[in-house]
């Protein structure tokens, strides 16, 4: 029997490594394996979450349900024992955050590699799958030399849409459509958000410890950690999770607002500033923040408060106050738009998984079709759970094919 895989990404290259056959053919358009899993994680490579498969799946925010065979078949767990048995030490970080203890992604893939050919896959590099059709009881395969291959089974890992200079260009959804597949409309996902707001006075500020809230008025969606400005808008971990969480809506109905004091009531908080404004009665109020704010961020409050910059705080009424205690547990903008899906972490939508047997990850349309990783429609939060469904579900496909 022979396989054919496309795509020597996490998944790909799982699924190389896991399937049983006389041949196994891991074939990916770029000149090495893994190009995308280079630059993730920062280049350090987030591969997996420290945790059991329930919170795993619990991360996942597109298709959770599909997803709980594939995270109980090849659980975090195993990815990390996989890993030291590759020699690939790992360390555990905020957040239950795996990452190899040398802090280089390059370990991690050339440990995937040895997998794969350990089991037995050949790969070619450097050649891209035009297109796929079926023959016979199996398939044959296209390449862009104008190479024709036949198989038995044939698994496709294609990846997303988003970052497509790693090769991840969305062939994949092509090949699933030509063969009658349904493909979910693609959206980008843990992706940086545009506001209509001026913010460029901000850029670079980076706000930890508040609470993001994204509201239409209807749905609200609200996540606590660490957040930036950027020149268009805002990202940052807590922005990317909650960018997943709007990106089926309307988003620009939507407002942000930002609680910059979580940890204080209004009026624990108003207390507070009392208290500063105390320090020193006669000080300007566009003297009085340093206390309660990241510096950058003065003037942009000072500026939206309305208070007179330069009135001194033994003037400044509680009304006054009032507001400026509302200004700071809810800073609101209007969003725009999410930032195009070329510049998600990672694509959301994708092949149908209602069309998918979510033990085996094999067609419920064309047996002996297979599909893994993130040309799957299911899609996580950050901290390792992306890799981890490419690897669970390259497994799941892998392991079911047998001789
Ligand atoms: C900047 C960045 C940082 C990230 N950091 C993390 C992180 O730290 N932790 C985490 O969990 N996730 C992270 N992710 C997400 C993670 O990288 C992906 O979810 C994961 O790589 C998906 O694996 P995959 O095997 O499905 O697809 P990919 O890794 O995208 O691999 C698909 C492969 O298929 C090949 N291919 C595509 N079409 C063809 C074709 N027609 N013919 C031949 N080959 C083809 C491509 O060249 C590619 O090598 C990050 C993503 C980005 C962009």
């Amino acid at each position: 029997m022979k396989v054919v895989v496309i795509g020597a990404g996490p998944a790909g290259l799982m699924a190389a490594g896991t399937a049983k056959a006389d041949e196994i053919l891991l074939i990916d358009g770029n000149e090495k394996v893994g190009k995308k899993l280079y630059i993730t994680g920062k280049g350090r490579c987030n591969v997996t979450n420290d945790c059991a498969p329930d919170k795993l799946v619990s991360n996942i925010v597109g298709n959770p349900k599909f997803f709980i065979s594939a995270a109980n078949a090849f659980t975090p767990a195993d990815t990390v024992e996989l890993l030291n048995s590759f020699n690939v030490k790992t360390k555990v970080e905020r957040g239950g955050r795996v990452f190899p203890l040398s802090d280089k992604s390059s370990d991690i893939i050339s440990a995937l590699e040895k997998y794969a050919v350990s089991n037995g896959a050949k790969i070619l590099l450097g050649n891209k799958v035009k297109y796929a059709e079926k023959s016979g009881s199996g398939f044959c395969v296209y390449l862009q030399d104008g190479k024709r291959i036949a198989c038995d089974k044939l698994i496709v890992a294609t990846g997303g849409k988003s970052y497509p200079a790693t090769g991840s260009t969305g062939d994949g959804y092509k090949i699933a459509e030509s063969f009658g597949h349904n493909v979910v409309t693609l959206r980008p996902a843990l992706v940086p958000i545009k506001l209509k707001d001026d913010v460029r006075s901000l850029e670079g500020l980076s706000l930890k410890n508040v609470s993001v809230t994204l509201t239409d008025g209807k749905k609200s969606f609200s996540k606590f950690g660490e957040m930036l400005f950027t020149s268009f808008g805002v990202s940052g971990p807590v922005v990317l999770s909650l960018s997943s969480l709007i990106n089926s809506f309307d988003v620009s109905r939507f407002k942000l607002s930002i609680d910059l004091k979580p940890a204080l009531d209004s009026e624990t908080l108003d207390k507070r500033i009392v208290s500063d404004f105390g320090q020193n009665i006669n000080r300007q109020y566009k003297n009085s923040l340093s206390e309660l704010l990241p510096k950058s961020l003065i003037p942009y409050i000072i500026e939206k408060s309305g208070i007179p910059p330069e009135l001194k705080v033994n003037s400044v009424t509680r009304d006054m106050r009032r507001s400026l205690v509302y200004l700071l547990k809810s800073l609101t903008f209007s969003v725009d738009s999410l930032m195009p899906l070329e510049t998600g972490i990672v694509t959301a939508g994708g092949v149908d998984v209602k069309q998918i047997n979510p033990k085996t990850m094999e067609s419920k349309i064309v047996s002996g079709l297979y599909f893994a990783g993130e040309v799957l429609d299911v899609d996580a939060f950050t901290g390792g759970y992306n890799i981890q469904i490419a690897l669970s579900t390259g497994f799941s496909a892998g392991a079911h094919i047998t001789q």
